[in-house]
């Protein structure tokens, strides 16, 4: 046997948030912890590093808010509303967006320990700062914050993984590149080590248990297309391009249960020139957020939803899945100049695919693939259709609305006839899938009979149960640090209990 063979109680897949979060926890409880990343270390931390750090948590008032960025100064106190965000609107979103599918127990164990988790984090190194940014407007001199998202890390996405992987390092966590878990070994007792892939070279590493926390498989166009369907193959990639699925795909190959939305994912509206997977240079500014301001057209010039549903954060998640429906799988965001002071930071970047016009006849010759007869005939239909007697305000659902057929838009309707004008183009990118393991409340991965696999853990994108259909935004990293924390616990007291076992 090698030292690496020797020296470790538990071993982490991948070295993104949700794993990060489990060797700390393992490690704070008394587990020797060893991380394999499938990535060279330039490309290391998965999703979590793309992210902008937008963490969703329950809080009751600003001294929530205070417990994670206590240094706010009193300037921007004063003239901010953070408001409340309960643990019964958190559970009334989990609840709606997914259809009342989610699965009871995890979305209790998410919602409640959403607040306690990133003070955990915080604790262990993570910074926050407040987003006044991205999830506040201001309105008569005051920042209104919205749609139930408050804080976001410090440094966004590469600071959450800087941050957390350098308070792994120093509580003495090593973390192995370029190191590829490729299947689980397992006798009578349970998990026993991994067989790895390092730089091509195969062989086994044994340990007392093994975090699963190596993301989903939103990044293999073969199971893309196999689980989500036709044309999902098409779809851009946001983020890692080492999320392959492997690690559900060991977990089950050793008798794991599958569980949740196996046919759907978190995609969003993405520009149409993207790269094939995500590029850190860029993070996540190849979405195109702003849409609830505009309107949305495919080839035909017809508009497909509604932009005006809810808040984003409720409705970006699932909008990417409808452009993937639109003929050749491509949409155009349109707005004018009464807006365009709304958009995100993102329609600024340099790597954007934008036209812009002084009429809206002109803006539509340039529109690649609309038909320009079908998009007037839209505009003008939805033009008419806007109340004119309800104030537009980008901070409430405003009730402002357009009646049109087949989709009206329910918020924040507003004519588009003034110019210059400015169109965006998107397809779909996908973000992360819904479908993978079942896990119980300690964060053991269960076999086919609902039992506990011994010696196997799981958190983040590869827990399945979670989200259907839609997700509310800031989720998916308060799932990774609240589960990870909870794998990392059980994986540990599991060692612990092994231990006390006679040897095999
Ligand atoms: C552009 C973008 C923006 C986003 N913005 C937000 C946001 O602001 N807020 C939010 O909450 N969520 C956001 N998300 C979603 C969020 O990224 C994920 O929900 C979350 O990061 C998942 O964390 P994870 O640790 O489960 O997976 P990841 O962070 O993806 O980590 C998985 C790790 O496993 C490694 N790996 C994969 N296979 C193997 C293997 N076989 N062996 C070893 N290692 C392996 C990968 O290299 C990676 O390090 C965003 C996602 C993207 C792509």
């Amino acid at each position: 046997m090698s030292a690496d063979e020797l020296e470790y109680d538990v071993i982490v897949v991948g070295a993104g948030n949700a794993a990060a979060c489990a060797a700390i926890s393992a490690r704070n409880n008394g587990a020797r912890v060893l991380m394999l990343e499938a990535a060279p270390e330039t490309e290391r931390g998965g999703n979590s590093t793309y992210t902008a750090g937008a963490m969703r948590y329950a809080f009751n008032g600003v001294e929530d808010v205070l417990s994670l960025v206590p240094d706010v100064d009193a300037d921007t106190l004063a003239l901010t509303d953070f408001g409340s965000y309960t643990v019964d609107q958190f559970f009334d979103d989990m609840f709606r967006v997914t259809q009342y599918r989610t699965d009871p127990v995890l979305c209790e164990l998410l919602v409640r320990n959403s607040l306690p988790a990133l003070q955990w984090m915080r604790k262990q190194g993570v910074r926050f700062q407040t987003s006044h940014g991205r999830q506040a407007y201001k309105v008569n001199g005051r920042f209104q914050f919205w749609g139930g998202l408050s804080v976001e890390v410090w440094g966004g996405g590469p600071g959450l993984v800087d941050m957390l992987l350098s308070s792994a390092e120093k509580k003495g966590i090593r973390i192995l590149y370029e190191t590829a878990a490729i299947s689980l070994i397992k006798d009578n007792d349970g998990v026993r080590g991994v067989r790895i892939s390092q730089r091509g070279q195969e062989r086994d590493l044994h340990c007392k248990a093994v975090v699963l926390a190596c993301g989903g498989f939103e990044s293999s166009a073969e199971m893309r297309a196999r689980y989500l369907g036709p044309n999902w193959d098409l779809a851009k990639v946001r983020g890692t391009r080492f999320n392959n699925g492997q690690g559900i795909r060991m977990a089950l190959d050793i008798g794991a249960r599958p569980h949740g939305h196996w046919s759907g994912a978190h995609a969003v509206g993405w520009d149409l020139n993207a790269p094939a997977f995500g590029d850190l240079a860029v993070g996540d500014a190849f979405q195109k957020h702003s849409y609830p301001f505009g309107i949305l057209v495919n080839a035909r010039g017809e508009r497909f939803v509604d932009e005006g549903a809810d808040f984003r954060n409720y409705t970006y998640a699932k909008y990417g899945s409808a452009v993937l429906e639109q003929p050749n799988q491509f949409a155009w965001q349109v707005f004018d100049a009464k807006v365009s002071h709304l958009l995100r930071d993102e329609y600024r970047i340099r790597q954007v695919t934008k036209v812009t016009a002084d009429s809206l006849e002109a803006l539509v010759a340039q529109m690649d693939g609309v038909d320009a007869t079908g998009f007037l005939a839209t505009v003008d239909r939805f033009n008419r259709a806007v109340r004119q007697d309800v104030q537009f305000n980008p901070n409430v659902k405003d009730g402002r609305s357009a009646e049109t057929s087949p989709v009206r838009k329910s918020n924040w309707a507003q004519t588009i006839d003034t110019a210059p004008f400015e169109a965006y183009a998107v397809t779909c990118g996908v973000t992360f899938t819904f479908g993978g393991l079942k896990i119980n409340g300690s964060g053991a991965v269960e076999d086919m009979t609902g039992r506990p696999i011994p010696g196997l853990f799981a958190a983040g994108e590869l827990v399945g149960g979670l989200f259907y259909h839609n997700y509310p935004g800031g989720t998916g990293l308060t799932s990774g640090a609240v589960f990870g924390k909870i794998a990392g616990e059980g994986a540990a007291e599991f060692v612990a209990s092994r231990a006390t076992l006679p040897a095999a």
